[in-house]
């Protein structure tokens, strides 16, 4: 689950972690008040969604007067946002941060990841901050330090200097202001079981002070039942609504841009099938593991999901039956067929525990839009084929 710029930035107040002042507005008169409480001469207007590049898709904007926020605050609710990270489409801007104007000195980066390789907390951090980092990764990746924290002793000083050398931070009371900041930092990670933290730009200030100007926060959604007070920053308006609907029946659905839908048992054949379709020249319109507890009712309830999605041309069923039973499946697809419109040529491919019984159900339900494929490469073949109306 991620959380709002304004949540993370709560989120780290509480720990330390400091940030420039700011409250947030759902209206342009609320953005006015906000600016007049905060008080100074200079306030920036910041889109809340939950994607990165706001700066640079028109959704954080300087104001030097009042006047200013109130004006920019309307122009910037209710516009569709597009960033490198919201596709095409963009988000719907529904909350503007209204935040006090920093003295910027000198913009780095700072974030904490899991690494799972070395299960260990990772803190990141860079000069190049301001920029994407993925970029910086990429192109000049010596400028970025990577420090893992071993949980068992926690953040240390050497940790610290690691990261201080790494940046070159050499004044003293600079250094001090810094530690702290990555020490808190890594507590609000630790204590809140977050997956990532990112401060894109931290900021340097005139007076050598370390500012979080930006948040970003993500957490380890298997956690979210010990911190209630995190799991109610939920914004359900910034989730997908069917991957919200196929969570509840036990499924991993993520919608993409292709045309053959899927319909797969396991995440590591999903991956595989996903593969051989854009193999065989298509392209994946989802990734659905329908679990290891697949029955009638989840596999009706996965076409209704896939079927939602109109660039859907076909759908490619995967299924080998292990503690799935095929004639299930065979037995949710005649399920889904009867609840929903199925308009779409549906390719199965059932194979393992119970398969010929599965593939006579489907042959003596006459189902006409119901292709059967032998294997895999069959199926993604046919798959690809009906979905360009071959
Ligand atoms: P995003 O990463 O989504 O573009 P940021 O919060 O990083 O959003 O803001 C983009 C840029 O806007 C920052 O790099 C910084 O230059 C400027 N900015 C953001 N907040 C402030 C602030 N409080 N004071 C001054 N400049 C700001
Ligand atoms: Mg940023």
């Amino acid at each position: 689950m991620n959380i709002h710029e304004y949540q993370a930035k709560q989120i780290f107040a509480k720990y330390g972690v400091p940030t420039p002042r700011g409250i947030v507005a759902n209206t342009p008169e609320q953005a006015f008040l906000n600016a007049q409480e905060l008080g100074g001469n200079i306030w920036v207007v910041k889109a809340q969604i939950h994607a990165g590049g706001r700066g640079l898709g028109g959704g954080v904007k300087l104001a030097k007067s009042l006047e200013e926020v109130k004006t920019l605050a309307s122009e910037i609710l209710g516009m569709q946002l597009v960033t490198h990270q919201t596709g095409p489409e963009g988000k719907l801007v529904q909350k503007v941060y209204i935040e006090e104007g920093a003295d910027i000195k000198d913009e780095l980066y700072l974030g904490v990841v899991l690494d799972r390789a070395k299960e260990m907390p990772v803190i990141m951090a860079s000069t190049e901050g301001g920029m994407e980092i993925e970029k910086v990764a990429e192109e000049t990746p010596e400028k970025i330090v990577k420090v893992a924290v071993d949980p068992a002793i926690g953040f240390q000083g050497f940790h610290g200097r690691e990261l201080l050398f790494g940046l070159g931070i050499t004044d003293k009371v600079e250094q001090k202001n810094f530690l702290k900041f990555a020490k808190a930092l890594y507590n609000v990670y630790m204590d809140n079981d977050a997956e990532m933290i990112e401060i894109n730009p931290l900021i340097k200030t005139g007076a050598g002070e370390f500012l979080a100007l930006d948040g970003k926060m993500g957490f380890d959604d298997s956690a979210l039942g010990r911190h209630p007070d995190i799991e109610d920053m939920r914004d359900i308006s910034e989730e997908d609504p069917d991957e919200r609907e196929a969570s509840r029946y036990g499924l991993s659905y993520v919608s993409l841009d292709g045309e053959i839908g899927c319909m797969v048992n396991g995440a590591g054949l999903a991956m595989g099938t996903m593969d051989t379709i854009n193999y065989m020249g298509g392209t994946p319109a989802n990734f659905l593991d329908v679990g290891g507890s697949a029955n009638a009712e989840t596999v009706a309830k996965g076409f209704e999901i896939i079927l939602k999605n109109p660039n859907v041309k076909a759908i490619f069923v995967n299924i080998f039956g292990g503690i799935v039973r095929c004639d299930r499946i065979a037995n949710g697809i005649l399920e889904a067929t009867k609840l929903t419109d199925v308009h779409v040529p549906v390719i199965v491919r059932l194979d393992g525990t119970n398969a010929p019984e599965a593939a006579e159900i489907l042959k003596n339900a006459g189902i006409e839009n119901v292709i059967a494929a032998t294997d895999l490469a069959d199926g993604a073949a046919k798959a690809v084929a009906a979905a360009k109306g071959e």
